[in-house]
């Protein structure tokens, strides 16, 4: 293929007007604009203090957002995968991998927002 079978092939595709390509790029803004804020989260951006090389690579570590010295490490990759029941029904996979990565995402959030809340309660009540 070169660059005129190309041309040829992109002519025969169905061209959209301009009026389809506005109430598209319509919709997707009126979407953006609909879509709810992200969730409030008490949760500061995480460090790498071990790079991505050794045992405790990919290690997470979230700081004291007051700059205490305190910290909370989660490593993903040392979690449990914890159960996972594969569905009879085949078509129900991908769902049922979703619902599970949602609940390990959940759990994940909820530890680390614990551990923050605990030391605020310990080292800056009344923050
Ligand atoms: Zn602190």
């Amino acid at each position: 293929m070169n660059a005129d079978d190309l041309d040829e092939l992109l002519a025969r595709l169905p061209k959209k007007t301009p009026r389809e390509v506005f109430d598209e790029l319509e919709a997707a803004r009126r979407a953006a604009e609909a879509a709810p804020p992200p969730e409030p989260s008490i949760i500061p951006m995480p460090d790498y203090p071990y790079g991505l090389r050794g045992p405790l690579s990919g290690t997470m570590r979230f700081s004291c957002p007051l700059s205490c010295g305190w910290y909370h490490d989660e490593n993903p990759s040392h979690e449990p995968l914890g159960t996972f029941v594969v569905p009879l029904d085949p078509a129900k996979l991908n769902e049922a991998l979703t619902a599970h990565a949602e609940a390990r995402h959940e759990a994940f959030r909820q530890r680390i927002e614990t551990a923050i809340t605990d030391h605020f309660d310990q080292a800056h009540p009344g923050r």
